[in-house]
């Protein structure tokens, strides 16, 4: 039998966001690859092997997953999300560049569903216009190309998320991201600090640019910036669909 690799998303934690695609590539895996706490979430059966293994090993997971894959097994790498999302996709492709003899190999990339948007529907509508995705950490690039970005997307009134958004060997950058965003957006911009979304422990904060603080953000927080025309309707935070000439 040939191998094949999936790489597949697991949505942001709740089972019922995970996707019928995604519970069929497990349940024919012989294989699972992945960050240990994504790992973690697949439940263990006989005939299944995972293998588990600790961050910013991204290369080394997706050369196993090559490896297992030409020996014939069945392999899906698991991320969180969306695997295309700042996540294992990007990675799989690096390493096959890297690998010219797995260049038939058999793969396919199944979506799943991006934290910044299953925080967006538990918020209400906050990235209903346009809007952009950035990644905060500065593992895999300098901080002034994130600086950059986000002075263009606030020139721009995008509406933005904000994913890895502090950690605690990084605590400072995101300091500097809402003080960049204050001298370029006024203070009664919304900002919703989204923790473990769909998880029980789901957190929901949404304030005024003004009161944003960095303790409020950690790594399991996604944080959602409206536009500038981002408002409040009832208990809910929506971006209206259109921009007045
Ligand atoms: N591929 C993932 C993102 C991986 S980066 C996706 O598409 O969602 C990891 C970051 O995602 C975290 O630091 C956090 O910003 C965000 N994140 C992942 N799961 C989350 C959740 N359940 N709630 C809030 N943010 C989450």
């Amino acid at each position: 039998m040939s191998g094949w690799i999936a790489v597949a998303g697991l949505g942001p934690g709740a089972e019922a966001l995970v996707t019928p695609e995604v519970s069929a590539a497990l349940a024919e895996a012989s294989d699972v690859v992945g960050y240990i706490p994504y790992v973690a979430r697949v439940a263990p059966r006989a005939g299944l092997t995972l293998h588990p293994s600790d961050n910013r090993v991204e290369l080394d997971r997706a050369a196993l997953a090559l490896t297992l894959a030409a020996e014939g097994r069945r392999v899906v790498i698991v991320s969180s999300g969306d695997p295309g999302v700042f996540a294992m996709a990007s990675a799989l492709f690096e390493a096959l560049e890297a690998a010219p003899e797995h260049a038939g190999a058999d793969i396919r990339i199944l979506p799943g569903i991006t934290a910044m948007l299953a925080a967006a529907a538990r918020a209400g509508a906050p990235l209903g216009h346009d809007f952009c995705a950035i990644n905060l950490s500065d593992n895999l690039k300098p901080f002034a190309v994130i600086e950059r970005r986000l002075r263009a997307a606030i020139a721009g009134d995008f509406a933005m998320a904000f994913y890895n958004p502090r950690s605690k060997a990084r605590p400072e950058g995101f300091a500097r991201v809402l003080e960049i965003l204050r001298a370029g957006c006024e203070p009664g911009r919304l900002i919703t600090f989204a923790r473990a979304v769909s998880t029980p422990d789901e957190a929901l904060n949404t304030v005024t640019l003004a009161e944003a603080r960095p303790e409020m953000a950690d790594m399991r927080t996604v944080v959602l910036v409206g536009n500038s025309g981002t408002r409040r309707v009832g208990r809910w935070v929506y971006t209206p669909r259109g921009v007045k000439p």
